[in-house]
């Protein structure tokens, strides 16, 4: 098997160099020029030689574009990618007032069964490592470079990712070591750099983990898939709400929010008949009330292979309106890309599909 070069410190890049029989130097030149997005052939840095025997060996850029759908509606833009296993994996591009924002996946499926959502019907097929993480940026990254021109009076520069949100496919912290490498090499001296701070990782709620991740003193927004203001709601659509309790999720909030000074963001996936009534939004207040925090509402949006509805704009409003006069911070989150499979794993089963017909219809389906 090939060696895996991105999800590597510059550090244990010139170790590995070494170890290679190469002038340590050479694994900062290959770190650098990997954090720039460049394929071994584009290494210009590098001996042609040196080159083609890392690529017989090793992996530069282990993630790769198979399809992209553009929004029409704001640009925003969602990538199927491909793993160097043959999985795929989506991620969504969009274009704020202050950059770019890449929400990657962190697993090739998910594992915690949430009864509204794509990523998990089928479970978990893998974690995805740290560098493959870090390869969905650059393959962002490089599709930036391609599509969209310096901007005028700019520096020149084509634009980069400069935000993250963990909140594909897969729960981050059901894959907590890779998640935690992945931090790390956001901040390396001579890698992306992207500054934690602009880093969101989002979590249905697994209490240990988030104790465990407010104690890495990394200053990433903490963000709960929360989506029931009790726990007899809650376990009708996530499996999680049956190992730990709302009470349990705000105490390792206030813990979080006590340590790293960070206030959480809580997802709330309005569904119609489940959890969008005006007493759900009250009660969701007086669990709130006193912590340091956000919520972000967004209408359920329905994927076919599930019974579960989404909401009116005028049930949005009124929930809102709830929140705020019980002095909750909240907003309806924009929903990007709304045209072009947006909602979670949506787009890589309509991929799968597609492949299934087209394998059946060659009568090669295995
Ligand atoms: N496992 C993590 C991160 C991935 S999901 C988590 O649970 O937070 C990213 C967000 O999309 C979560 O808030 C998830 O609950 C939400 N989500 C998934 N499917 C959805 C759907 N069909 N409609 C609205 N939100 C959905």
């Amino acid at each position: 098997m090939k060696t895996e070069l991105t999800g590597m410190t510059a550090a244990e890049l010139s170790a590995w160099a070494r170890e290679q029989g190469l002038p340590a130097f050479r694994g900062k030149q290959i770190f650098q020029a990997i954090h720039r997005g460049e394929d071994f052939a584009e290494m210009s840095s590098l001996p042609a030689a040196l080159r083609e025997q890392l690529r017989e060996s090793a992996v530069a850029q282990p993630v790769r574009i198979r399809a992209e759908r553009v929004s029409r509606l704001d640009g925003t833009v969602k990538f199927l990618f491909s793993l160097e296993d043959g999985n795929c994996v989506e991620g969504v591009l969009m274009k704020y007032h202050y950059g770019y924002s890449l929400c990657i996946s962190t697993q090739v499926g998910c594992r915690m069964g949430c009864r509204f959502c794509a990523s998990t019907l089928e479970g978990c097929v893998r974690n995805l490592s740290a560098g493959e993480m870090l390869g969905e940026i650059l393959a962002a990254d490089r599709y930036l470079r391609e599509k969209e021109p310096p901007e005028e009076g700019g520096d020149g520069q084509a634009p980069r990712v400069s935000h993250v949100v963990l909140m594909g496919s897969g729960e981050p912290l059901d894959n907590y070591d890779q998640v935690m490498k992945f931090l790390r090499l956001l901040r390396e001296p001579d890698g992306l750099r992207i500054s934690l701070r602009n880093v969101s990782l989002s979590t249905c709620g697994l209490v240990p983990e988030m104790y465990r991740l407010a104690e890495e003193n990394l200053p990433v927004t903490l963000c709960v898939s929360l989506h029931a203001p009790n726990d007899e709601i809650r376990r009708r659509t996530m499996p999680i709400a049956n190992r730990y309790t709302i009470s349990e999720i705000l105490e390792a909030c206030r813990n979080y929010l006590r340590k790293t000074g960070r206030r959480v963001i809580f997802e709330y996936a309005l569904s119609e008949g489940v959890n969008s009534r005006e007493e759900d939004a009250r009660e969701l207040a007086s669990r709130l009330r006193g912590l340091q925090c956000h919520v972000n509402l967004i209408p359920l949006n329905p994927v076919k292979e599930r019974s579960l509805k989404g909401v009116t704009e005028k049930t949005v409003s009124r929930f809102l309106r709830v929140l705020e006069e019980e002095h909750i911070s909240a907003t309806r989150r924009r929903e990007m890309g709304d045209d072009i499979e947006g909602a979670c794993g949506q787009l890589r089963r309509a991929a799968l599909s597609a492949e299934e017909r087209a394998a059946g219809e060659d009568g090669a389906a295995g």
